[in-house]
């Protein structure tokens, strides 16, 4: 694959101001320039120019940046660190190759009707080795692990878990509203993503259980596989081309019958409607075929705030509930697609809202790696997280975001919190049943 970005022109481009530095999420950790926003693309234009090894060394450090794109917002040049990591992650994907538990996991990706199998399997038997809590949908370990090396990545943690069946498996593929006096206002289809599909099942209910109040015809693209984020993250790129190109062919036999593609995920959202394109750079006709199918894709609180009337439907149908909300915003929603009003809008017609202290800064989940080997800088960007979620007097954590709710969960598990965390899809429809 050509680079997309001149790592030697960026380097001259940055002005080494620092704005980057106090936002970063892993510069805020080490506190070391070396993996700071600035550091990074240093670095990489010593890399290009060949004055750098991309020696264990230098693979740590690049493995350490959590993809947050906080330096891209406050860079007044909009340099895109994130992006050139992304790039040289692949060049130590090709050097270093893959660990074989990724390559596993990526694989599954690829393949649905073995990872259905799988999660079932999960299903079955993880009660014999996880103790799970369904009102926080996190489990945990019953037993420490005796290997040493994973002791450290599993030790405490809260995991999402399998459910039963899959939202994909849940459902027909074409809902349609059965009210015969009502007239559909429309026809939309669902993008859930992984963790939609196989953990947290309720917010593809959720969803649908909004849609049908709406008073919306739905269509469940059955085959839809990952977007590819996982993959791409972890520089994984054959991975990453076959998940856009499957997906894309798919996309484009119904996009035409939709109003849109709704994603109640913030990362699965940027991937496809932003991302899909930068990775397609030097396939121009499959950029092409990636761009037209772009606009229509859109997170979910994002399409209901602005395209339906579901603000007035909450306002005058909606319960005053008890929950006391705090917001945070994924990295991927407002960072990367501006969506941040939205959520809000939608969820203070029916909650009282109090904010964190800093709800833009990251939860600290940064991808496969650093939810594996690098595990222990996500835990302590978590910790921060978690404090500023209890410094608040909410009951509930919010986020249209998955991975952000593993994270956050996890984190949270580690304090004597009781704050639970929901999608805003799942508030909303809460707001709405009798
Ligand atoms: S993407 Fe986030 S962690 Fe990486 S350099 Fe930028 S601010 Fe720092
Ligand atoms: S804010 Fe932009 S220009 Fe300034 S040091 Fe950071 S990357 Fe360089």
């Amino acid at each position: 694959m050509n680079n997309k970005f001149d790592f030697t022109k960026i380097s001259n481009e940055c002005i080494k101001c620092g704005k980057c530095k106090p936002v970063c999420t892993i510069f805020g950790v080490n506190e070391d320039e070396t993996t700071s926003p600035r550091g990074f693309i240093e670095l990489l234009g010593a890399y290009k120019r060949d004055e750098l090894e991309l020696d264990i060394n230098a693979k740590n450090i690049f493995e350490s940046c959590f993809l947050c794109t906080a330096c891209v917002e406050a860079c007044p040049n909009d340099l895109p660190t994130d992006m050139i990591i992304e790039q040289v992650r692949y060049d130590i994907a090709k050097k270093y190759g893959i660990a074989w538990y990724k390559r596993a996991f990526f694989f599954l990706l690829r393949h649905r009707t073995i990872m259905n199998i799988m999660a079932k399997l999960g299903w079955v038997f993880q009660t014999c080795g996880l103790k799970i809590d369904h009102k926080t949908q996190g489990a945990k370990l019953r037993f420490d692990l005796p290997i040493e090396k994973i002791k450290p990545m599993v030790e405490g943690r809260t995991l999402p878990f399998a459910n039963r069946k899959s939202f994909l498996n849940s459902y027909p593929a074409n809902i349609k509203i059965k009210n015969k006096d009502k007239k559909s206002n429309g026809k939309v289809a669902i993008f859930i993503g992984c963790m939609g599909n196989y953990a947290y099942t309720n917010i593809g209910k959720s969803l649908l259980f909004i849609l049908k109040k709406l008073n919306y015809d739905v269509f469940i693209p059955k085959k839809q596989l990952c977007c590819g984020a996982p993959a791409y993250f972890t520089g994984d790129f054959d991975t990453v081309d076959y998940l856009i190109k499957k997906n894309i062919k798919y996309f484009e036999t119904f996009i035409d019958d939709v109003e849109a593609i709704i994603v109640p995920e913030a990362t699965c959202s940027a991937m496809i409607n932003t991302d899909w394109e930068h990775f397609l750079h030097d396939q121009p006709s499959w950029q092409k075929r990636a761009k037209a199918i772009a606009p229509k894709v859109v997170m979910a609180t994002k399409w209901l705030e602005n395209s339906t009337n579901l603000k007035e439907i909450l306002a005058t149908n909606g319960k005053k509930m008890e929950d006391i909300v705090t917001y945070h915003d994924p990295c991927h929603a407002k960072k990367m697609q501006g969506v941040e009003k939205e959520p809000r809008e939608l969820l203070k017609q029916n909650y009282t809202i109090d904010e964190m202290s800093d709800p833009n800064a990251c939860c600290g989940f940064g991808g496969v790696t650093m939810q594996s080997e690098k595990y222990h800088i996500a835990k302590a960007v978590g910790v921060k997280k978690a404090a500023m979620i209890n410094n608040t007097k909410a009951t509930v954590v919010s986020a249209e975001c998955s991975a952000c709710r593993m994270q956050i969960t996890d984190s949270l598990g580690r304090t004597d919190s009781n704050v639970i965390f929901k999608n805003p899809i799942e508030l909303i429809a809460d707001a709405l049943k009798n």
